[in-house]
C-alpha cells in the first residue's frame, strides 16, 4: 500500500526522504515552505534539481504538498482572495519544480457571505490558477481538493460543494478530492459501520465521483460523529476507532488510493508517534486474496 506521513521540511526538501525511508514510508505530504507564513522561501534551480535527483532515486513513490492554512480561496475579502490565488499560482510552480505532481488544498471559508457566493469565489479562484501561465508551464501537476469538519462558515464539508465545485471548473481535469477521515466523520459521515461507510461513499460518489478522489488523509478523530471539529487522534486511538479504520484502509474503492498521516507526532509526550501509528495501519491492511 501507498502510506507515508506528513513530515517537516524543516532541515530541507531532501532530509524529509531520508527521515521518510528511515521510517519505512513510501509516501508522503510536505509544506512547501512555513506554513503560517505569506512568505515563501525561493526554490532555485539548484534545490529543485537535487530534490528531483533525490526523489528519484528514492523508495517514496508519492509525494503531495499541502498548501498553506492561510489561503482563502473563498474569501469576500478582495486582498485576501487575490494573495491567495497567487500563492496558489506559487505553490504550483514550487511543485512543477519540485517534480512533484499533486498539491492538496483547504478551499477555504465564506465568512458570513454565503455557501453559494463561496462556491462561485472558489470556482473562479480555480479557473484562475488552473488556466494561468504557470499552469500552463508545468501541466503535470493537479490541485486536490480537500473536504473539511465544518467549523464556522468553512467550504467543502459536504461532498456536494466539492461536486459542485468540481463541476465548474472549466478544466475538470487539473482538479481532483482529498478525502480527510478525521474531518469527514466530524462533519457527520459515518465510518464505523460496514453500511455507514457505504452510504458515505456512495453519497461520495453521486455528489462527487469516486474517480475524482485521489488521495486519502488517514486522521483518527479526538471528537465525535458531527461534532464538527477539527482536532485529529491517533489511528485507532480516537472517536472511529480500529475497527472504523480497518474498514477505510481494506475498502476496495480506497485500498490503492495513497494514505498519508497528519496525526500527532508524540505519543503520552514522547517523539516517535509516526512509527506507532505507520506500523499500526500496517497491521490493519489485509493483503488482496489473489
Ligand atoms: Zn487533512
Ligand atoms: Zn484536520
Amino acid at each position: 500500500m501507498l502510506l507515508g506521513c506528513h513530515l517537516s521540511i524543516g532541515k530541507g526538501f531532501p532530509a524529509a526522504i531520508d527521515e521518510a525511508e528511515s521510517l519505512g514510508m513510501n509516501a508522503i505530504q510536505i509544506f512547501s515552505h512555513n506554513a503560517s507564513s505569506w512568505r515563501m522561501k525561493e526554490i532555485t534551480g539548484e534545490i529543485a534539481t537535487a530534490f528531483r535527483e533525490r526523489f528519484a532515486r528514492s523508495s517514496v513513490e508519492f509525494i503531495v504538498i499541502h498548501t498553506m492554512y492561510l489561503l482563502n480561496l473563498a474569501s469576500p475579502d478582495d486582498a485576501l482572495y487575490e494573495r491567495s490565488i497567487i500563492s496558489l499560482q506559487e505553490e504550483i510552480r514550487r511543485a512543477g519544480m519540485l517534480g512533484i505532481d499533486q498539491i492538496v488544498t483547504h478551499i477555504g471559508a465564506h465568512v458570513g457571505s454565503g455557501v453559494e457566493a463561496g462556491i462561485a469565489r472558489i470556482t473562479s479562484a480555480l479557473n484562475r490558477a488552473l488556466c494561468s501561465d504557470i499552469a500552463r508551464e508545468y501541466p503535470s501537476v493537479r490541485v486536490l481538493l480537500e473536504n473539511t469538519a465544518g467549523a464556522g462558515t468553512t467550504m467543502g464539508t459536504k461532498f456536494s460543494e466539492l461536486g459542485e465545485i468540481i463541476r465548474n471548473l472549466s478544466d475538470p481535469s487539473r482538479a481532483g478530492v482529498c478525502f480527510d477521515t478525521c474531518h469527514a466523520f466530524a462533519a457527520g459521515y459515518e465510518l464505523r459501520t460496514s453500511n455507514g461507510l457505504a452510504k458515505t461513499l456512495d453519497e461520495f460518489d453521486s455528489e462527487i465521483g469516486l474517480n475524482h478522489l485521489e488521495l486519502i488523509h488517514l486522521n483518527d478523530s479526538k471528537f465525535p460523529l458531527g461534532s464538527r471539529r477539527d482536532r485529529h487522534a491517533h489511528v485507532g486511538g480516537g472517536e472511529i476507532g480500529i475497527v472504523g479504520i480497518s474498514r477505510v484502509v481494506n475498502h476496495p474503492a480506497l485500498r490503492d488510493l495513497p494514505f498519508i498521516l497528519e496525526t500527532p507526532k508524540e505519543i503520552d509526550g514522547k517523539p516517535g508517534a509516526d512509527r506507532v501509528n505507520l506500523a499500526q495501519v500496517r497491521s490493519l491492511h489485509k493483503e488482496k486474496e489473489e
